[in-house]
């Protein structure tokens, strides 16, 4: 099974896609830990991500697609993966349905997590609080700006879904328990 989970910063994409993970036994490809952890290792890809994760805008198709490419050929997406915080922009879905077309693989569903501004606010500020691995976007100014970015270059992209029959909205607004049940509710 292949998914596509979307949805703005703070909607809980990770939460719902670990709980996933091991119902599945799938393989989760966050393009935002893939930078992280270029950007711990010190790479060339790391050092010029950075200051644009730093200040929520979003590094280019280019680099995400190049990463999403040789990822997905690994041999532990065989049994599929959820994509978290990927595609982010028109260009990276159309790309990516290049991608997939060549490997002959598709993507079975889009599961958007749909939750409301201040929700996201609260959320991510708590985030911030009780993180222990701290997250130098997780703050409210730069989340603001992520949040702009999302809706400026992100939500083109579940209108793209929406035209192919592929996205389902889930509310969640819901605890974390119940966002899983009618995450599942629409998998069986
Ligand atoms: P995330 O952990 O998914 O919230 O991503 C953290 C940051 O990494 C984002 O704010 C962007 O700067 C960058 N990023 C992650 N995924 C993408 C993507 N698909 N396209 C562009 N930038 C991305």
């Amino acid at each position: 099974m292949n998914l596509i989970l979307f949805g703005p910063p703070g909607a809980g994409k990770g939460t719902q896609a670990e709980v996933l993970i091991n119902k599945y036994k799938i393989v989760q490809i966050s393009t935002g830990d893939m930078l992280r952890e270029e950007v711990k290792l010190g790479t060339e890809l790391g050092k010029a991500a950075k200051s644009i994760m730093d200040k929520g805008d979003l590094v280019s198709d280019e680099i995400i697609i190049s990463m999403i490419e040789k990822r997905i050929i690994k041999p532990d997406c065989k049994n599929g993966f959820i994509l978290d915080g990927f595609p982010r922009t028109l260009k990276q879905a159309i790309d990516l349905d290049n991608i997939l077309n060549k490997l002959d693989i598709h993507i079975d569903k889009v599961i958007e997590i749909d939750v409301d501004e201040d929700v996201l606010l609260k959320r991510i500020t708590k985030r911030a609080l009780e993180s222990k691995i701290s997250r130098d976007d997780d703050n409210s100014e730069i989340l603001k700006n992520r949040i702009l970015v999302y809706k400026k270059d992100t939500l083109p992209v579940l209108e793209y879904y929406k035209n192919l029959n592929k996205l389902l909205s889930i509310d969640g607004m819901q605890n974390v328990e119940d966002v899983s049940k009618d995450i599942q509710k629409i998998l069986t």
